[in-house]
């Protein structure tokens, strides 16, 4: 096998040094850091399409696509003309435009699950706000959620199972107080056992039972779809809330996300990352009836200075506006599917344990050939492997997300050959990966 050498990294490095005087760890998010795969995150200058280049003249076609909101790409043309436009007449007036009434009708005319919605700022803050709602709502003030899925970092939330079948929760950050995560209890994803266990004993106390509809925060954990219908069930029975956190499928497996793909109706719906266009935006819908108990109209008390914010409005509009163009999902899912084939059907026949588990144009690289559907069935002695095919890739001018429990995404902008060379490279890489193995 021929060996290539390593990408330079002295401006990125030089940048990097000078982060970490700044920030926690050089980054204003975690994952960014590289840590998982070692060495330094690369700085990113400039993005088009499919590819970024960084600040040493690298370039890559990109597959984290800033995790999952740029579904037509880099500095796509109608997107970034609505900002600049917008951006001319003022960047934020705190009071009512014209631009939320248009990107809340694009959505809610498209979308058979919700009848009211409210933008926020950012995944986190749908999700935190959406808790609140279905708390206010019900008056019940336990949740439900499930080890595997990430909702953002609010506080409830950070929290894993306990010991024991049902659990409640115990915090997985410092300064979460052991008396929030007593109110989240943790179940496993697709166990209607479990699921039953805790309806049984605390159903009457519980707000809201919160999931990813389609888990893709660790690894891509497709559920069974009769999981998600018995859920929807039981939730009925037990008066419990059910919200759909799409903040990474909603827009993303079709414009009705994850609700309108399997036809199963959530209460409350969270959205964020494609929702903005690339802007921070983020939102949570449900009925006209639900959405009423929301300040100003009702008592749950939620506001934002930025929310609304009319540059991001109109990126989302923008946005929007292009998945609503006919066979928009059709194409991608296709070209997604040719290019996972291309790489599955080489690792098949090299033998390699792997799988490219998908949905639409989301894609998890697995180093399994098990259909794996919850976070304990996922080998964590496998992200060894990840951390030689993310270096490997990046020689070949590929950039996955720098953690082998993060999915991967194709956007409008990657062509067929731009999957095709991906595809290949992918293929080499993966050569590599298992050689080292074998050695
Ligand atoms: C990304 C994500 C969030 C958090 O959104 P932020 O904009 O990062 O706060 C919440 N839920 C899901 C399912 C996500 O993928």
């Amino acid at each position: 096998m021929k060996s290539i050498p390593d990408i330079q990294r002295n401006n990125s490095e030089a940048l990097f040094a000078t982060a970490k005087t700044y920030f926690p760890g050089g980054v204003n998010s975690p994952v960014r850091a590289f840590k998982s795969v070692g060495g330094t995150p690369l700085f990113i200058k400039k993005g088009s399409g499919c590819r970024i280049t960084d600040e040493d003249g690298n370039e890559f076609i990109d597959f984290c696509c800033s995790w999952g909101p740029l579904i037509l790409g880099h500095a796509h043309q109608a997107v970034y003309q609505a900002i600049v436009e917008t951006a001319a007449n003022g960047t934020s007036f705190g009071a009512p435009t014209r631009l939320e009434n248009e990107l809340a009708e694009l959505i809610l005319s498209n979308n058979r699950f919700i009848e009211k919605i409210r933008f926020v700022s950012s995944g986190t803050e749908a999700v935190m706000s959406a808790i609140r709602l279905a708390r206010g709502y019900t008056g019940r003030s336990k949740i439900l959620k499930f080890e595997g899925c990430y909702h953002g970092h609010v506080d409830s939330l950070l929290v894993k199972a306990g010991s024991g079948l049902v659990t409640f929760g115990e915090s997985s950050s410092a300064g979460v107080p052991e008396a929030f995560a007593a109110e989240t209890i943790v179940v496993p994803l697709n166990d209607l056992p479990a699921l039953e266990a805790a309806f049984q004993l605390h159903g009457s106390d519980i707000a809201c039972v919160i999931i990813e509809p389609i888990p893709a925060n660790n690894g891509l954990l497709l559920q069974a779809e009769a999981f998600l219908t018995a859920l929807r069930e039981k939730c009925t029975a037990h008066g419990i809330l059910l919200l759909f956190d799409e903040v990474i499928s909603g827009f993303r497996v079709g414009f009705e996300g994850a609700a309108g793909l399997y036809g199963i109706a959530p209460d409350i719906v969270t959205y964020g990352k494609i929702i903005g266009g690339g802007m921070p935006v983020g939102a949570y819908g449900a009925s006209a009836e639900i959405m009423s108990r929301v300040s100003p109209e009702g008592s749950v008390y939620q506001a934002g200075t930025l929310s609304g914010n009319p540059v991001a409005m109109a990126a989302g509009k923008a946005a929007l506006t292009e998945l609503l163009k006919p066979g928009f999902y059709e194409n991608l899912k296709s070209k997604t599917e040719r290019f996972l084939k291309k790489i599955t059907n080489h690792c098949l026949s090299n033998g390699y344990e792997v799988s490219f588990p998908s949905v639409g144009s989301i894609f998890w690289i697995a180093f399994s050939r098990n259909t794996i559907r919850n976070a304990q069935e996922i080998d964590s002695g496998s992200m060894s492997n990840f951390k030689v095919l993310h270096r490997e890739l990046l020689k070949r001018g590929v950039y996955l997300g720098p953690s082998g429990y993060e999915v991967g995404f194709v956007s409008a902008a990657h062509t067929e050959a731009d999957l095709d060379f991906a595809a290949q490279m992918i293929c080499e890489a993966m050569d590599v990966v298992m050689e080292f193995r074998l050695d």
